[in-house]
């Protein structure tokens, strides 16, 4: 909806056409690919960066290709479906852990019979708005030697001085080796990036299939997503309002006894527990003006259907009040 964005995009469309009409190492790469490549290397502290076609092919590509035969791959139970969907297909091993059990994600770790072992992991979660320990993280894959692998889906324009996200609101993203920004949330338009050092990149161009063997994005989204980065960095008002919008709807809901889970985000699920209740409670709401999604299973584990209230940075304190009233009224469905 911002105008800087539409003008770029049609001062792009005006320069280019829409479609880039071949792969990117055919003759699809353009100015508006390699520009923002450039701006999210610096933007996640990383050598270099590059993008897909959306945040899915980002992480397949990602965890097809670095993870080999003879390495292991840790996932956190609760990864995205775009992790763990190319981690079972690739050719390493993989064990899951959960966040509560560190010292069993440890033992996995210490395991000497792998030659490379890989930590993946959302920092904000996206059925529950809350967080990975990410200074833990960081201390096991430094104990370790471990590469760390970070998806900021959530969490890139919301969290962080500059925006980057939770990596760098805890002063650990130079300890990430590779972040994975998809731009279809916050930055508002679609694609993912993938960051690290050069070599990981260079790799990445030369192996991975998800990025060598289809056409590139088109510039137009490349231009808008670049203009959106220069709003986050430059605009840290928007976040501001965010968190705080969040902190005020968490701490109402909780007040209201709702279940929010361990939300610490902008994300909060409102559980509920029966799916029939979670979409009639949903249908209310939309009715009342609040598009707010029952999410259910097996997208969440079973007896967990929950309303999943995603805030943003320009709600009104009205349409937050206006919420917590309709909320309260739960009970008597
Ligand atoms: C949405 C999401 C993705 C997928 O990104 P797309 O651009 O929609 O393909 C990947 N990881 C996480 C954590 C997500 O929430």
């Amino acid at each position: 909806e911002d105008p800087r964005i539409k003008q770029a995009v049609v001062e792009t469309v005006e320069q280019y056409g829409f479609g880039a009409a071949a792969s990117r190492l055919i003759s699809g790469t353009m100015q508006a690919h390699t520009e923002l490549e450039a701006a999210f290397a610096s933007f996640l502290h990383k050598e270099a960066s590059l993008y897909f076609p959306s945040g899915w092919t980002a992480n397949q590509a990602v965890l097809t290709t670095l993870p080999q035969k003879g390495d292991l791959v840790l996932l956190d139970r609760y990864d995205h479906a775009s992790i763990i969907d190319p981690v079972k297909a690739c050719e390493a091993d993989f064990r899951t852990y959960r966040r509560n059990q560190p010292e069993r994600l440890e033992k996995y770790l210490a395991d000497s019979k792998y030659n490379n072992r890989f930590i993946v992991t959302e920092s904000v979660f996206s059925m529950d708005g809350d967080t990975a320990n990410l200074t833990e993280l960081v201390e096991l894959r430094n104990k370790y030697n471990a590469i760390l692998i970070v998806d900021e889906a959530h969490s890139v324009g919301c969290f962080g001085s500059t925006g980057a996200g939770l990596c760098e609101q805890e002063g650990i993203l130079d300890d990430v080796d590779i972040v994975i920004a998809p731009l279809g949330k916050a930055i508002a338009a679609t694609g993912g990036i993938v960051a690290g050092a050069k070599v990981v990149i260079d790799m990445l161009v030369n192996k991975a299939r998800p990025f060598i063997y289809t056409t590139a994005p088109s510039p137009v989204v490349a231009a808008a997503a670049f203009k959106s980065l220069e709003i986050i960095r430059s605009e840290p008002d928007r976040r501001e309002r965010l968190q705080k919008n969040a902190a005020f709807l968490r701490n109402a809901f909780v007040d209201m006894d709702l279940d929010i889970g361990n939300s610490t985000t902008q994300i909060i699920p409102v559980i509920l527990g029966d799916s029939a209740k979670a979409m009639k409670v949903s249908k209310k709401l939309y009715d009342a003006g609040y598009f707010i999604s029952a999410i259910r299973p097996p997208t969440v584990p079973p007896g967990t259907a929950r309303l999943r209230v995603s805030v943003q940075s320009d709600h009104t304190q009205e349409q937050l009040d206006g919420l917590c009233g309709l909320l309260t009224q739960i009970d008597a469905e």
